[in-house]
């Protein structure tokens, strides 16, 4: 019933408030009341490494106080619409200690607050507090490549800053790995909430994980609002850039989806295209001969029916582990070929929906979104890294960097027992040998256990001699016979930037240089390439600490200031400096080689075939979030 003196509905509010997250609920009382006892021990949620109540183990007693004073605070809201003072920065202080369930150091105040946002979400678009000469920004073009996650956040870095811009993209559309991606069960494994743009954060997800259609559409939807379609190339393909010294420009080579050649010309380049984007077929002999449909998770065949086919999976990562229990209960009988067990992740409310209540609550209810957004961000940003880092004092080291982390792995190692109990054989097969974080954990709820117990589904961990006309032959002798064959092998995650042929300075070849090894400064820069930038470069890959669209936006930032930098020097180009590259790069393989992927011995697509980590960052996000705030001047030389 709404209410006759606010309009509002109070008894939807009402309904709404069960579904609340309660420790937001505290946050959300301080920005309406003003009272800080909310921030007490009595509403103090702590959290566990794995699963665990999302309340924090609340009491019964503390949620329903929580709900009431929310209730009346929202009541008073409603009637007279003020909000108390915004609280002064020692008491924000506290709310984000309450989030992190332990005080948060001083060096991540500024980072918090940033995040925060507390004066609009507008300011947290990238380059936004770097001021150009919008005169002379105009007149600098940049191309990018790829309308995928980061593209997009580079455009709309590049259009706040009045950067001149064009994006070339293959596809038809833009959304990069959401628009490539199709298979069933697609969906993200970064919680949504906080796996958008800070900038668009305050979107009603339907999930908390949501599916691959509302990623897309969210992409798109951001592209839209921020009028990017009109300054995209779609289908359009980049075959190579060559730097111009004398000019200081590139010349971008594109064709397009029809065999139409172009050439482009640009001051700078941004590279957008991924890590993830090239798929990789398995290199098994004979993979060309099987005579049935065949086809890899990330080029999913739509138009082939597996409704009562026997059908044979290759991989078990993320993908697979998406899609197999989605197709299984419609094929008569699917293998599934294991390699690698990965570790999983225990994530119960993986498939679940949003409640409308929580939707409510979300949209109406003032600094609830934002609070609920930081609780995401706290507990995924530094913290996670306490896992992996050894502490040469642990006796079990081959088991887990330290204690914390082995009762990690020993919990993990549980769930597993309990989701494949009555199976030995699962138990056995599904229970990674070596460290948590030696390759991508992948969420899980349960079904992936599920479907690998059914009848119809056997699980072969017995190695593949070929692929054969009819099917796969083990090694082991036996010829399994399948109607279709799906590849959830991943990607060519080490081969940064192919099939494109880039030439910098004199001509020469990026992947030359490279040999398969590929560096940047901050994952962006180069020597030997001026006004050159790599989203999602090497070496900016996290693992378990934040979100990728975290690093897109303080990628486009720094691009932004990079521009500055040229602006201010009146100069034409920029260039990494030799001697910073190196130095950098020494920094970051040191550090992978005390992270698990840098030492567990596991295959990973972290490693590239040299057995350099050329994917992941080690370091903390607020060391990247600091490095890209703004570039150096003085680790740049100008022309
Ligand atoms: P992946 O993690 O690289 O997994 C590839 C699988 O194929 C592995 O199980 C691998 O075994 C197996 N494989 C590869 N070559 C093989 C061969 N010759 N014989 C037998 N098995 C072979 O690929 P992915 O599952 O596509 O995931 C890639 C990454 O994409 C993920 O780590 C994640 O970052 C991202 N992703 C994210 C989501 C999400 O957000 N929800 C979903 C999907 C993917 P080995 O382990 O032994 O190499």
């Amino acid at each position: 019933m709404a209410d006759t003196v606010t309009g509002h509905d109070e008894a939807r509010l009402r309904a709404a408030l069960e579904h609340a997250h309660h420790p937001t609920l505290a946050l959300v009382l301080v920005h309406l009341t003003g009272d800080t006892s909310f921030l007490s021990e009595r509403y103090q949620p702590a959290y566990q490494a794995i699963g665990g109540d999302p309340d924090g183990g609340l009491s019964e007693e503390a949620k329903a106080e929580l709900r009431d004073a929310v209730f009346k605070a929202m009541l008073g809201y409603w009637k007279t619409g003020k909000i108390v003072p915004k609280p002064d920065t020692a008491t924000l202080k506290r709310m984000m200690d309450y989030c992190a369930t332990q005080p948060i150091p001083d060096e991540y105040v500024n980072f918090a607050m940033h995040e925060l946002a507390l004066e609009g979400r507008e300011n947290l678009k990238p380059g936004k507090s770097i001021a150009l000469d919008r005169a002379q920004a105009a007149t600098f073009k940049a191309v990018i490549i790829g309308a995928g996650m980061s593209g997009i956040a580079a455009a709309i870095a590049l259009k706040e800053a009045g950067i001149a811009f064009e994006i070339l993209e293959k596809n038809a559309d833009v959304g990069g790995t959401w628009y490539d991606n199709t298979y069933p069960g697609c969906r993200v494994d970064n919680p949504n909430h906080l796996y958008s743009y800070s900038f668009e954060a305050d979107h009603a997800w339907p999930q908390h994980f949501s599916t691959q259609d509302q990623l897309l559409a969210y992409f798109q939807g951001v592209a839209k609002k921020h009028d990017l379609y009109k300054s995209i190339r779609f289908n359009t393909e980049v075959l190579g850039a060559d730097w111009d010294e004398a000019a200081a420009t590139w010349t971008i080579r594109t064709r397009t989806k029809d065999g139409k050649e172009d050439a482009l010309v640009s001051n700078a380049v941004i590279s957008a295209v991924g890590q993830l984007n090239q798929p990789k077929l398995p290199d098994i002999e004979g993979l060309g001969t099987f005579k049935g449909p065949a086809f890899h998770s990330a080029r999913w065949d739509h138009s082939v029916d597996l409704t009562g086919k026997t059908v044979g999976v290759i991989g078990t990562g993320c993908s697979a582990i998406q899609f197999v229990p989605e197709i299984a209960p419609k094929v008569s009988h699917l293998t599934v070929f294991q390699r690698t067990a990965g570790w999983l992740a225990p994530t119960p409310d993986y498939h679940d929906y949003i409640t409308d209540g929580k939707h409510l609550l979300l949209a109406d209810v003032p600094f609830y979104q934002v609070w609920y957004r930081f609780f995401l961000f706290i507990a995924m940003a530094d913290g996670p890294l306490a896992y992996l880092v050894k502490d040469p004092a642990y006796n079990r080291l081959d088991y887990a960097p330290n204690a914390d982390a082995a009762a990690l792995r020993e919990g993990i190692e549980q769930y597993i027992r309990e989701q494949t109990a009555g199976r030995p054989d699962l138990t056995a097969a599904l229970t990674p040998d070596f460290h948590i974080s030696g390759k991508r954990s992948i969420r899980d709820n349960g079904v992936w256990a599920a479907a690998l117990k059914r009848d119809n589904v056997t699980l072969e961990t017995s190695p593949i001699a070929q692929v054969t006309e009819t099917g796969i032959r083990m090694q082991d002798g036996r010829d399994l016979k399948f109607d279709a064959l799906i590849y959830g092998t991943g990607f060519k995650a080490s081969d940064f930037l192919v099939p494109m042929d880039i030439k910098g300075k004199d001509g020469k070849s990026l992947h030359d240089i490279w040999g398969g090894d590929a560096r940047a400064y901050l994952g962006l820069t180069l020597p030997g390439f001026p006004n050159f930038f790599i989203m999602y470069g090497p070496n900016t890959n996290i693992v378990v600490n934040g979100s990728i669209i975290f690093f897109s936006e303080c990628e486009a930032n720094y691009i932004v200031s990079c521009v500055k930098m040229l602006q201010e020097r009146k100069a034409k180009s920029f260039e990494v400096k030799r001697d910073v590259f190196d130095t950098f790069n020494a920094e970051v393989d040191a550090a992978n080689a005390e992270m698990p992927w840098g030492y567990a011995e596991a295959n990973t697509w972290y490693r590239n075939s040299h057995g350099r980590v050329a994917q992941n960052w080690p370091f903390r996000l607020i060391d990247y979030w600091n490095r890209t705030r703004e570039a150096a001047p003085a680790e740049y030389t100008f022309r």
